[in-house]
């Protein structure tokens, strides 16, 4: 992957408490580049960052994720669990002023056997549903219906959210 070339690497190679996961990790990774249009990172938080998810369910199927590189949700501070949902709040009020869904499902997969596709470190999925779009199973089962492009949903996402976030 030619984001492993990225400048900030050699801080991981420097590093006495290397982890080899989190060099490869991609929400590690991407909040700490530049190129958030690119990566569909949507807001930085102090503890919790927002992303597109890249291989989404549905239109604006954002990602709420902890900087920090851990599977395990008992193991939030109070800080990281505040920001966690907050950050969430924000993600659905922007999802509602621009893409005006008719609900939502949210959930946290743990561990492969349930579904994550990164189980190493823990993200939570906010996918947004519409009256008459297709069954979340059958979405999940890789049927996908995307009728707007992830660029043109950042975008409009990205002018929705608040600026002191
Ligand atoms: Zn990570």
């Amino acid at each position: 992957m030619h984001i492993l070339r990225a400048p900030w690497r050699m801080d991981y190679i420097n590093s006495s408490n290397n982890d080899t996961q989190e060099q490869s990790c991609i929400f590690c990774v991407y909040p700490k580049e530049q190129n958030d249009a690119e990566n569909l990172v949507l807001s930085r938080g102090e503890h919790v960052f927002a992303m597109l998810n890249r291989y989404p369910y549905s239109t604006g199927h954002v990602l709420i994720i902890p900087y920090r590189h851990t599977p395990l949700l008992e193991s939030l501070t109070n800080e990281e669990k505040l920001e966690f949902m907050s950050i969430t709040q924000i993600a659905i009020d922007v999802t509602k002023r621009t893409m005006k869904p008719d609900g939502f499902n949210l959930g946290i997969n743990l561990g492969k056997v349930a579904g994550a596709g990164i189980d190493s470190h823990l993200h939570l999925h906010i996918v947004p549903r519409w009256n008459g779009d297709i069954n979340f199973m059958s979405v999940t089962a890789e049927a996908k219906v995307l009728p707007e492009a992830l660029s043109v949903t950042w975008e409009k996402m990205i002018a929705s959210w608040p600026k002191n976030n």
